[in-house]
């Protein structure tokens, strides 16, 4: 038998076909009518049938409930019933006793769109907090402000076909060719399709994705935005700008002309430890080919200037013109399947249903009324950093945790496990019983995950595609809507006893179905869509009702989501990193995904072919850095930030630039020893990196930590 279904692992969200046996995953295939693969796999999803099954076999499957009494004393396996009255009892005395921002929900990318707006519906309609947040801040919070702030709404106007009709590709922070291989496969074949596309790629490191360049701009940690108002600069003084368009399609210009002023190729190249030549280069190639299409991804997002760096790249778009038009648009690529899916829902700490804000109060009694409570809470919710520090410093008192590992994939490790250690109760939902997140469970709730989940997903290319179940959930976990409504139903029945349920839910598609009445009137209006449409093909929004098809790209007639109509160049200038570099930590360690690794590798640590591309952790530094030093390649090396320290051995590399470092963020504390301050034991290569993060989307500086580094001396 064969399902059709969606590959977990990415944004750009490849449709699979999952072929099975006797109730058995058997074999996964690309799916050749998915507009997003057209039967294309990479090695992770081509591999997902052995991850699957390798996960049963070896034990690493979560299976049945687990409760602990106190701290201390061992998890032993209960019945669901007992699991979740457990549960409600705990949040619904917590709340009780110290308010509703007492308790927090922190969620997952990972987690299907029905899923996460359950999620979001008990925690700011049944709880009345506002504290929940997702995995995803870490990955696009900065790309939907960045949006916001210039296009008006956070929506990514360029689609993958876009790809074939650009002329110059720009790539900035973002290595596709390892961290989304299947789209990197269109660029390939877009470049043997129009020899004469131009491809830039702006990347400290010489990735991948920059060897394939035509022009390689390998610029200093952070200052993305420096580079940017340089190439508007160039472009101004050029006339490569687009007078004509800016004065019809946007608004506040002059500042930033004003600004980018200063701006000279001189002071960008030496910020930027660039060349003046590559960026005049830079500026023509993107200004003055037909069609101009950036592609952008972790290494803008992930900075404390993550607003200031995506809306500097969009500010370039709207100079040149390079938007609404095939081959032409900024586009951000989300990292993880289902990003998009929860922003659309309001899966964050600061949005609600259908793109609509917290901080409005129009938009906080439109879903209120949807969802027949009272109001929405008005007070701002914790993001993910803020999270984790208000359990640490005892605010937050019970923590649900859905289908992510922070104990491995937060910044700054240290306070992460002080929060976890100090909430009063910890409830873990999760598929894999091998994340460090587990050990700090009070309740471990197993979670149905690939190939056994139903519901919808929506990718980089704001297509929604359908996830279906090919085999029956492992052991006795649970869909995690179901997990969530269970849950919901007996804490209402604490708090709001006698009162008709919120969570009325029966199918996925009963929850899709009062997702897709909030869009109606939406910049991502779904109306005219239901399974039975996306059963036929995936879609891209908005489809309203009554539409034939949605929309492959937006802004066409140049009208943008804004009170007057009109683009608005953010005024945005250059900001130092949170941690430089200095004489007491002397390294810039830059972290990053690897081509066949997956987060935490709780989905792909169980199969050993996935490590024949790097077989283990390594930090890798340039060739002349070593030499210097007296270290040999393999030799271990002791890394040490202002947070902690981690020893791992070294790899030479010339894709690094001197002073820099780099470390796959895949690996935790089972292969590299760390130590916090304090001497305790701590994860991976996020027990250096800083909690820091960007004022305006609070999206943290995962990708840079000023680093010493020093030959380990081991016991
Ligand atoms: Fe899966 Fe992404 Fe690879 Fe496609 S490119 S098969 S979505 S990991």
């Amino acid at each position: 038998m064969t399902t059709r279904s969606t590959c977990p692992y990415c944004g750009v969200g490849c449709g699979v076909l999952i072929d099975t046996e006797d109730g058995r995953i058997t074999n996964v295939r690309g799916d050749p009518e998915h507009p997003a693969n057209f039967g294309r796999l990479c090695t992770k999803g081509s591999t997902l049938h052995l991850t699957a099954s390798q996960a049963i076999t070896q034990h690493a499957r979560l299976l049945h409930p687990q409760l602990r009494s106190t701290r201390g004393e061992a998890l032993r396996r209960v019945g669901w019933d007992e699991a979740l009255d457990h549960a409600a009892q705990q949040f619904a005395s917590t709340v009780r006793e110290h308010g509703p921002d007492a308790v927090g929900f922190y969620v997952s990318g990972q987690l299907l769109t029905e899923d996460y707006y359950v999620f979001n519906k008990l925690a700011k309609g049944l709880v009345g907090t506002n504290n929940i947040d997702t995995n995803s801040r870490l990955c696009m919070s900065s790309a939907v402000a960045g949006y916001k702030l210039t296009l008006g709404a956070d929506a990514p106007p360029a689609c993958y076909e876009d790809v074939r009709h650009a002329d110059c590709l720009f790539i900035a922070g973002s290595n596709a060719a390892w961290a989304h291989p299947v789209l990197f496969r269109r660029i390939e074949d877009a470049r043997a399709e129009r020899p004469g596309m131009k491809v830039i790629v702006c990347d400290p490191r010489r990735t991948a994705t920059a060897e394939s360049a035509d022009l390689h701009l390998p610029l200093q940690p952070g200052t993305d935005v420096m580079l940017f108002n340089g190439l508007l600069h160039i472009m101004l003084w050029e006339g490569w700008t687009r007078p004509d368009w800016i004065a019809r399609h946007t608004s506040g210009f002059e500042a930033l002309k004003a600004r980018v002023r200063e701006c000279t190729p001189e002071a960008v190249a030496r910020v930027c430890g660039l060349r003046q030549e590559d960026l005049v280069t830079a500026a023509r190639w993107f200004a003055t080919s037909p069609a101009t299409l950036s592609l952008y991804c972790q290494g803008l997002n992930q900075s404390t200037s993550g607003t200031a760096k995506n809306a500097a790249l969009i500010n370039l778009h709207l100079a040149t013109a390079q938007i609404g038009r095939p081959g032409a648009g900024p586009f951000s690529l989300t990292g993880q399947p289902n990003a998009m899916g929860g922003r659309e829902v309001g899966g964050l700490a600061n949005l609600l249903s259908a793109h609509r804000d917290l901080a409005n109060p129009t938009h906080r009694a439109e879903v209120a009324a949807l969802w027949g409570v009272p109001c929405v809470p008005e007070r701002p919710g914790r993001t993910a950093v803020e999270m984790f520090q208000a359990a640490a410093d005892g605010e937050i008192k019970a923590l649900w945790i859905a289908c992510t590992n922070p104990a491995q994939s937060m910044p700054d490790q240290a306070t992460v496990r002080r929060a976890l250690e100090r909430a009063e109760f910890v409830v873990v939902q999760e598929a894999f019983a091998t994340t460090a997140t587990c050990e700090f469970a009070d309740l471990l709730l197993p979670a149905s995950t690939w190939g056994e989940k139903d519901g919808t997903v929506t990718n980089s290319e704001r297509r929604i595609s359908r996830v279906r179940p090919a085999v029956a959930a492992a052991g006795e976990a649970r869909h995690d809507w179901r997990i969530a409504v269970d849950f919901a139903q007996r804490l209402e029945a604490a708090l709001r006893p006698g009162a008709a349920t919120l969570f009325p839910y029966a199918t996925p598609e009963s929850i899709w179905m009062e997702h897709r009445e909030s869009t109606r009137g939406r910049d991502l209006d779904i109306t005219g869509l239901s399974y039975a449409r996306l059963d036929e093909a995936p879609q891209q929004w908005p489809l309203p009702e009554g539409a034939r098809e949605g929309r492959a790209r937006l802004y066409e007639d140049g009208v943008f989501p804004t009170a007057d109509g009109r683009a608005r160049f953010a005024d945005v200038g250059y900001k130092p990193l949170a941690e430089a570099r200095e004489s007491r930590y002397p390294f810039s360690l830059i972290t990053g995904r690897l081509r066949d690794q997956w987060h935490g590798m709780s989905r792909t640590g169980t199969l050993g072919r996935l490590f024949g591309h790097v077989p283990e952790p390594v930090v890798q530094l340039h060739p002349q850095d070593m030499e210097r030093r007296g270290w040999k390649d393999g030799e271990l090396l002791q890394l040490t930030s202002r947070r902690a320290s981690v020893i791992v051995p070294v790899a030479a590399s010339d894709s690094v630039g001197l002073s820099q470092a780099f470390m796959g963020m895949h690996w935790g504390s089972e292969f590299l020893g760390g130590m916090g301050q304090d001497g305790r034991p701590i994860a991976g290569v996020n027990a250096l990196t800083t909690s820091d993060h960007c004022p305006g989307s609070k999206q943290p500086e995962l990708k840079h930590a000023a680093v010493k580094i020093v030959r380990a001396e081991l016991p």
